[in-house]
């Protein structure tokens, strides 16, 4: 317990900033469902603290406490200190990990299979046309499976199916360089749009090279590492920025674009904030890709004409919604852009009541909490059919498939699509 002490006294500094004000109570999704102290910032605060002072012999209760918590920022974006709880509660988790030791499977999953992506994808692959058996195909509009038998692990969840042909398979083993000659953007795809959603991924480069982008996808992408940082393991997020960094420094381009909110605001802050005392190198190249990260709605609205292409006449007219993920309105301050691109699409756009309120995935947080997750989830959904829209756009694919679920179990007819396939789309009806 003392050597615990003394490595989270690392963190002493960054937990002396928070004043104990309460403030972020109205701010916590989770607080507001449970209504316990230890669930939000500041009593998670008190605990990190707590541990420094040796004033409690049960880390795996406070790691426990920690774990409880959506990494949703909500707290940071409103704290009057501006304390960085996430930067804190990922490497506090990260010590008492290390410190505990981490259960073999994730163990498993980090190290053997997210540290090499080729095999992880291989093996992805493989299992993706096996879902049959397990999960059965639900007639709805949001394209979710679920669970043939009663499962535990599963519950009672509509999941987003992983597709039979990932995007990074369709790379076949070599970088996509496109042919457009204007600026050069890199295209950090990430694991769910990889495996779940690479008609997101078909649509960034559809509309890039309608702008005559040169877009350059070096093949067999590592994840962004947030997974395995949420879990602690921080040896596995270094090798996963290491296996990035290489990947994208082949090649010299304007900027690093992506379609998900959660990997952008991890290379944008995390990546830099937990190498900083690490590797020079390493440091400086990873703050070079932070430095030209942006996202996909960002990069159209501010470097592109989003009327090129498309026609004056309004055709038939979805109402679409859109949910601010945490990641990029209150992480990055990214909101008006991907609600720009929509109406560029021609489409109607209704904001929905707490358009920027947590979806409730968190994650990890979402297998561990999945009732909590629920209910936090549910009031998003109520809120996306009061508008009575027919697609809910957001610009993460986590969040996707949160709502995705949810909307699900409320038999709702409406679509959940990135704004990146909407604004796709109406090119494609616009060039007929
Ligand atoms: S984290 Fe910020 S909002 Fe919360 S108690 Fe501390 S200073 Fe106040
Ligand atoms: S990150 Fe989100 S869930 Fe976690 S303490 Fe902060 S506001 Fe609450």
């Amino acid at each position: 317990m003392k050597q615990l002490a003394l490595d989270v006294k690392a963190l002493k500094d960054k937990l002396a900033v928070c004043t104990r004000c309460g403030m972020c109570q109205a701010n916590c999704p989770l607080f507001a469902q449970t209504h316990q102290e230890a669930d939000v910032s500041r009593g998670k605060l008190v605990l990190i603290q707590g541990l420094i002072d040796q004033m409690f012999d049960d880390p795996k209760g406070v790691n426990l406490r920690l774990q409880r918590c959506l990494l949703c920022g909500s707290c940071a974006h409103g704290c009057p200190s501006s304390v960085n709880t996430i930067e804190i509660f990922l490497k506090a988790r990260a010590i008492i990990t290390q410190y505990l030791g981490m259960p073999f499977s994730k163990k498993m999953i980090f190290k053997k299979l997210l540290c090499h992506p080729e095999t992880f994808n291989d093996i992805m692959g493989m299992v993706a046309p096996f879902q049959k058996l397990f999960f059965k195909k639900e007639q709805n509009s949001q394209g979710t499976s679920c669970a043939r038998i009663a499962s535990p692990l599963l519950r009672h969840r509509h999941i987003v199916p992983l597709k039979a042909t990932a995007f990074n398979k369709t790379l076949k083993n070599s970088d996509y360089q496109g042919k457009g000659n204007g600026i050069k953007v890199a295209f950090f795809v990430g694991c769910l749009i990889d495996k779940a959603f690479p008609n997101i991924a078909h649509s960034v480069i559809d509309v890039l090279e309608h702008f005559n982008a040169r877009v350059f996808i070096p093949s067999n992408q590592g994840c962004c590492g947030i997974p395995a940082l949420a879990s602690g393991d921080g040896q596995t997020f270094e090798t996963l920025v290491k296996t990035n960094v290489s990947l994208f420094s082949k090649e010299k381009f304007d900027y690093l674009v992506t379609a998900c909110a959660t990997c952008s605001s991890t290379i944008i802050n995390l990546w830099p904030s937990l190498l900083k005392n690490g590797d020079k190198k390493l440091l400086g190249q990873v703050e070079d890709l932070a430095q030209k990260t942006v996202d996909i709605s960002w990069l159209l609205e501010k470097r592109f004409d989003l009327s090129l292409g498309m026609s004056k006449e309004g055709g038939s007219k979805e109402v679409i919604t859109y949910h601010d993920p945490c990641h990029l309105k209150k992480s990055l301050g990214v909101f008006n852009e991907p609600r720009q691109v929509i109406l560029a699409s021609g489409n109607e756009l209704k904001e929905m009541k707490e358009s920027d309120t947590c979806c409730g995935m968190g994650g990890s947080f979402n297998f561990d909490h999945y009732d909590l997750s629920s209910q936090i989830g549910l009031k998003k959904a109520k809120n996306i059919m009061d508008t009575k829209c027919s697609i809910v756009a957001t610009s993460c694919p986590a969040c996707m498939m949160q709502i995705s679920d949810m909307l699900a179990k409320q038999r709702q007819p409406i679509q959940v699509k990135h704004p990146v396939e909407i604004y796709a789309k109406a090119l494609k009806a616009n060039s007929k």
